[in-house]
């Protein structure tokens, strides 16, 4: 029996006693049987869209009416109740152009990507799975309904997801599958780059990122082809112990799971094919990688549309990692002037994953990345300043001497620089006297 949420329940009784078909199906039954949480329960019925909105009357809305799904209010939580559907032709890869509604839940379940996300779940503890995805689950593979070339033309996002699953679920992909993922990989062309995105940052939290990335870097090159330079890129350099992709991968699995993380480990070394040279000793150097590592990965998320702070956060991270770390409190407080705290602690698990990378001779790097670390602790439990909210002076201070516009902003910041290389205490007294003394001289 699935540990279905109240409100599911609820939905599925109330369904049911009118006389309709109802079943948690997708994704919750996939992750209930798994034995993980289920980030969200949906309901299939047999009803039809404008039968579940009067069933339901005021905790129902037509959230996606064309597609046949209600969102329905219960146990104050919202639950999205779809009519059994059939998808028309596609023709653009994308969407279907049709869509019909159908009695037959079967029918609905063969709509569906994977066999695992094509399982019904009743309240009377029912499973219904022609498509034998228990027997997938059990096996951890993701096998595509029906045939995986019609399945894939269809909907190219369905190679994303694939792979995402894989990552997520470390669930391999059934040969069939992943043969047609690759061959219809040109598809992903046809979708919104917002999508491309999502699944991908999902994909890279997994647990099993690095596998599918090593797997499919061609499915990743559809869209980011600056990534195929690096596969088998042999570095002729002592410090590396693979080539530029497998240092990549190995690096990404020593980050924590988050998408600015992961993906500013997997564009690290980017830039590096094209400044790869090998010197008269035969030995490789990739001079001034970061800055070219650090464009094209601006490049590369601007093509996918992230967010300017996605953007600007992974660049940045990107651009730091091949500078030297910060090994003194001066240092580390400008460091922090100019990234913040979570930056930093970001930039230096950036740097413990590219160290960890390398060749084991080189791991005694770990140990200034501890220093670095320590001194980063030190400072913030002393609050060392480093941002201009923790300047013991403000603008309305220096408003009252007699300063005014932009000056304003330049004095803070100018006494905030001093405060940070340590040339002034950050105390008010101090500070003002400085701003006085300033005007006086310029007077
Ligand atoms: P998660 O919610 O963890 O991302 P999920 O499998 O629940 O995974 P949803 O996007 O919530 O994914 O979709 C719910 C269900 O709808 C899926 O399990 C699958 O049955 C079906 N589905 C979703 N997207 C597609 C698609 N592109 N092609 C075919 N079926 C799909
Ligand atoms: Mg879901």
């Amino acid at each position: 029996m699935l540990d279905m949420p109240e409100s599911v329940q609820t939905v599925l009784q109330k369904l049911e006693s009118a006389g309709h078909e109802a079943w948690c199906v997708g994704g919750c039954v996939r992750d209930a049987l798994l034995g993980r949480t289920p980030e969200d329960w949906d309901v299939t019925t047999s009803a039809l869209p404008e039968e579940t909105m009067a069933l339901f009357g005021s905790h129902a809305f037509p959230t996606g009416v064309q597609h046949g799904t209600v969102t329905v209010r219960a146990n104050h939580s919202s639950v999205e109740v779809t009519t059994y559907r059939l998808d028309g032709t596609y023709s653009d890869h994308r969407r279907p152009d049709t869509i019909s509604f159908t009695r037959s839940l079967e029918e609905d379940l063969a709509r569906r990507d994977f066999t695992v996300n094509a399982m019904a779940f009743s309240l009377r503890g029912e499973l219904r799975d022609p498509f034998h995805g228990q027997e997938d689950l059990r096996r951890g593979m993701l096998r595509c309904v029906g045939d995986p070339d019609r399945r894939f033309g269809e909907d190219a996002l369905r190679i994303l997801r694939c792979l995402r699953f894989s990552a997520v679920l470390g669930f391999s992909v059934e040969s069939a599958t992943g043969k047609s993922l690759c061959r219809k990989r040109g598809l992903l062309r046809a979708i919104a780059v917002e999508r491309i995105q999502a699944e991908l940052w999902k994909l890279l939290c997994g647990g099993d990122a690095a596998k599918v990335l090593r797997a499919y870097p061609e499915v990743f090159g559809v869209f980011w082809p600056e990534l195929l330079p690096m596969v088998g890129l042999d570095q002729r350099n002592p410090h590396h112990c693979y080539d530029v992709w497998e240092h990549t991968l190995h690096a990404v699995s020593a980050v924590q799971p988050e998408a600015i993380l992961r993906c500013a480990v997997l564009l690290h070394d980017v830039g590096k094919p094209s400044c790869f040279t090998v010197d008269e000793d035969g030995i490789g150097h990739f001079y001034g990688h970061g800055a070219v590592s650090r464009d094209l990965t601006d490049q590369m998320l601007r093509r996918l549309k992230c967010s300017t702070q996605f953007r600007e956060t992974v660049t940045r991270l990107v651009d730091w990692h091949d500078r030297n770390i910060p090994r003194t409190e001066k240092s580390i407080r400008r460091a922090l002037r100019i990234l913040g705290e979570e930056d930093l602690r970001r930039l230096i698990a950036v740097k413990r994953a590219d160290n960890l990378a390398q060749a084991p001779a080189y791991w005694d790097r770990q140990r200034e990345l501890d220093r670095a670390e320590e001194i980063l602790e030190k400072l913030l439990a002393e609050s060392a300043c480093f941002s201009l909210k923790q300047l013991a002076v403000n603008g309305r201070d220096l408003l009252q001497m007699g300063l005014s516009g932009p000056a304003i902003g330049q004095t803070l910041d100018r006494l905030l620089d001093a405060v940070v290389n340590d040339e002034l205490r950050n105390e008010r007294e101090m500070l003002l006297e400085n701003v006085r003394h300033t005007m006086e001289n310029q007077e």
